[in-house]
């Protein structure tokens, strides 16, 4: 049966989550605030007044006019996906075919590898290393795209799951030198002050991605975005799935854009406060490294017990779950922690001060 697959999916590991049972959920860099609920309201009185039988707007002409406002470009270039996954999905259908390669800095976000690889492309790894905090290592992207005659090469800014911003001047540089599409995943911008929006004035092979599952909320509705040149976007555009996004989802999308400056905005402040207040107060729990983030998330390197051990204690002990990257490249003995309300923050790192302190 299995012969039916293509060798390369067959060579795969899947991408898996474990279920672990917990009261304070710090794994997967959401708001820990949630829709706020004045606005929820709103868009159950628009999904009533809808019409579920018929199918969704085609073309998300006004979810993509008031996208194309809220980034200071044009409608022509805003695609909407099911969630950032889909756009990361359809952009690597729409460019890579079997054999050709991909170029990425690690460690990042793994789902680049994975649908890469489905893909049927060869995946260039380029380290980025604890010592040099995770510096993006420009020249030797650029170098590597090149050797390799990367058709996409994948940058993360910020990063997950380190949490560093990339220079904009060397994004630009990497544009201008790679050769290849350059795909910016800007999942974790509005915690960043970073706008990578300027690039897509000067370059025509690069590609923003976003979305609403971070700073606005909405993990759980699944709604992306992604920016590019108009002649680009009608041609990734094909690769799409009709009807992608369900209208619940367009639904709220609208609404938070409608009322961003009003219910997100301080919501995303009171995130980036509270990350610089959990990132003074992990710096003084003995026997733990943190790294300056500008995410909703800090990474940790566990020196006094193991990473696996720190896991456990807390999703055991407290409930608290946080996410260990302890696989991944260059993260032997790192947990990811995610952002959270002042009181799981505090309970964070009572929990931890009670270990190691
Ligand atoms: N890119 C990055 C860097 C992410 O961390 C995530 C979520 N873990 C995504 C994309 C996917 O987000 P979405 O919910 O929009 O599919």
């Amino acid at each position: 049966m299995s012969d039916f697959v293509k060798p390369e999916v067959r060579a795969l590991a899947a991408y898996t989550l474990r279920q672990y049972e917990y009261r304070h959920k710090l794994n997967q860099n959401e708001n820990p605030f949630g829709y706020p609920e004045a606005l929820k309201a709103k868009v159950l009185e628009r999904v009533a007044r809808a019409d579920w039988a018929r199918y969704p707007s085609f073309d998300l002409a006004e979810l993509r006019a008031k996208l194309a406002a809220h980034s200071g470009v044009t409608p022509e270039m805003v695609l909407v996906g099911n969630g950032s996954n889909e756009l990361i999905y359809v952009t690597l259908a729409a460019t890579l075919s079997r054999g050709d390669s991909v170029v990425i800095p690690v460690p990042t976000f793994t789902l680049y590898r994975l649908l890469s690889r489905v893909m049927g492309a060869a995946v260039h790894e380029v380290l980025m290393r604890p010592a040099d905090d995770f510096a993006l290592p420009v020249d030797e992207v650029i170098e590597t795209a090149r050797r390799v005659q990367a058709k996409v090469v994948v940058l993360c800014s910020p990063n997950n799951p380190t949490g560093t911003p990339y220079p904009a001047g060397a994004v630009r540089r990497i544009a201008a030198e790679s050769g290849a599409l350059v795909l910016v995943d800007e999942a974790y911008r509005e915690f960043s002050g970073q706008d990578f929006r300027p690039l897509l004035d000067e370059f025509d092979n690069v590609v923003l991605l976003r979305t609403f599952s971070k700073a606005m909320a909405m993990g759980g509705l699944r709604v992306g975005y992604a920016l590019m040149r108009p002649e680009l976007a009608r041609e990734v555009h094909k690769a799409k799935l009709p009807y992608a996004l369900n209208l619940f989802s367009e639904a709220a999308a609208l609404v938070a854009l409608e009322h961003f400056e009003s219910h997100f905005v301080p919501l995303i402040e009171a995130i980036r406060q509270e990350r610089e207040r959990l990132y003074r107060a992990l710096q003084e729990v003995p026997g733990l490294h943190v790294y300056p983030s500008a995410a909703n998330f800090l990474l940790v390197r566990c020196e006094a017990r193991p990473a696996r051990e720190v896991f456990e204690y807390l999703v055991e002990e407290h409930g608290i779950l946080v996410r260990d990257v302890s696989a991944y490249p260059a993260l032997a003995e790192h947990l990811r922690i995610s952002v959270g309300t002042p009181a799981e923050n505090e309970a964070l790192l009572e929990a931890l001060r009670a270990l190691l302190g």
